[in-house]
């Protein structure tokens, strides 16, 4: 068979992978979308450097709009086959590719009212709202640790990655000729550390293995616990300051993991009294679909809930939905935490915050997440003295904090501790993939020392026999 690389080679999003079987079957590993600021990103996710309709089917390693999101596009496009995932990476596809259809229509007609002004011709969305629900009834769910025969040609069982809500190793068996042929696909590959979620679970020896290097050349933070961490954030705001922590947070997975975590300071009675608000629809949609997945929770959480069978609330925590409550917290002048999306504060409900609070040196802005360079969070996170927030430069007086704790992302040496489970002499080949380029080389000078001796990184579109 063949194996061809089409997005997170050499980068970091885009997630795409296509397996030509002998027999002519196509097997699409993930569809992410491309995400930047790039010129380019629009016009890589607008053509397919394959066909569509020729895809017999997709297996699907989570729900990260960078590892899902041209999916409705596949399909506008033709595709017609079955989608394979587990149960959580169903559930959190239907709201983030809705979302994500939201925001392809406004920024369509944003782009369409300067082209039209420019006398050029208008472009489509890359897919709509319709586009997703003749998506959704691709998907077909398979179970954690089972092995499901796909066809007489394919097997796949899915393993934990702990990286978000669903997320899993592809574990795929392919027979061609007399032989079974071993592929093991990691997606992206979550942190050991005590969290709402699994850590990364070992995965059954594999003959050729596509892994994940976003952070392949870093070490994270070494606090023990987010907890002490958080409370003395909380403590020096909103009780010595009297001011506002304000945190920028990705909807799915981060805001998750910092409710959970405040949720364990208020039960052990570490919270100061104040009101904790997580203001993003899309967040409150995620934490519905998270409480309904303990199946992926850690034993630790598990052991919690006996304790306090709602990990994600607590008196003081409001969720707020709607458009005039989030604006009338604006008008409150009291310490509280305001937990808002997006986690670079580039778009939604959270710029309104930072514009508001920024400039008080009461206040404090916490930053949990990964920023692109030259984002709000990013802007803000390095220290920069004046922001842009819709178009007017605001002088940043409030105090400023970073973790990296809450990363989703396994540094090289819990990504290397993730391969233990493996016999190098065993793997024939590995493929390195979703990282920038310089870490990706500099993982895989790592990996040669711990035993593999067949390592490539991967170029668009490069074609490799396995
Ligand atoms: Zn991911």
């Amino acid at each position: 068979m063949r194996l061809q690389f089409f997005g997170a080679a050499r980068t970091v999003t885009g997630s795409k992978h296509l397996l030509t079987l002998d027999s002519g079957k196509k097997i699409l590993l993930d569809c992410g979308m491309f995400q930047g600021r790039g010129k380019d990103t629009f016009t890589k996710n607008s053509q397919f450097p394959f066909t569509p309709g020729e895809v017999d089917y997709i297996v699907l390693s989570h729900a990260h709009i960078d590892h899902s999101g041209v999916l409705p596009k596949l399909v506008k496009e033709g595709f017609r086959g079955n989608i394979y995932c587990t149960s959580g990476t169903a559930d959190l596809c239907e709201i983030m590719l809705l979302d994500s259809a939201h925001i392809q229509v406004s920024d369509a007609e944003f782009i369409n009212k300067r082209r039209k002004e420019e006398g050029k011709d208008t472009i489509e969305p890359l897919y709509t709202v319709e586009d997703v629900y003749k998506t959704l009834p691709l998907f077909k769910e398979i179970s954690y640790n089972h092995e499901f025969k796909i066809d007489d040609e394919a097997s796949v069982t899915f393993t934990d990655a702990g990286h978000i809500l669903g997320s899993a190793v592809v574990n795929l068996k392919i027979k061609e000729g007399n032989q079974i042929k071993k592929l093991a696909f990691t997606g992206d590959i979550g942190r050991y550390i005590n969290k709402v979620l699994r850590v990364p679970q070992p995965f059954p020896q594999a003959d050729f293995i596509i892994c994940e290097g976003t952070y392949g050349d870093r070490k994270h933070d070494t606090i023990a616990t987010m907890e002490t961490k958080l409370q003395q954030v909380v403590e020096e705001t909103c009780l010595i300051k009297k001011g506002k922590l304000i945190v920028p947070a990705f909807s799915i997975g981060k805001t998750q993991e910092l409710v959970f975590c405040l949720n364990k300071l208020n039960f052990e009675g570490k919270l100061p009294k104040i009101k904790v608000y997580v203001d993003s629809p899309l967040a409150i949609n995620a934490t519905e679909i998270m409480k309904r997945h303990s199946e992926c929770f850690s034993p630790e959480t598990l052991e919690f809930m006996k304790k306090d069978p709602d990990p994600f609330g607590f008196n003081g925590l409001e969720y707020v939905r709607d458009k005039e409550a989030s604006q009338a917290i604006n008008r409150r002048d009291e310490p509280c935490i305001i937990i808002s999306a997006s986690g670079m504060a580039n778009a939604g409900r959270i710029r309104h915050h930072l514009r508001n609070e920024i400039g008080n040196p009461r206040n404090s802005v916490l930053i949990i997440g990964f920023a692109e360079g030259g984002s709000l969070a990013d802007r803000i996170a390095r220290g920069d003295k004046y922001v842009p927030i819709f178009g007017q430069d605001h002088g940043v007086k409030a105090d400023v904090y970073k973790t990296d704790f809450f990363s989703a992302h396994a540094d090289y040496e819990e990504l290397t501790r993730f391969l233990t489970c493996q016999n190098p002499d065993l793997v024939k080949k590995l493929f390195l993939v979703h990282g920038n380029e310089e870490v990706l080389l500099n993982f895989k000078d790592k990996l040669l020392l711990e035993g593999y001796r067949s390592i490539q990184v991967p170029r668009e579109e490069e074609e490799f026999r396995v």
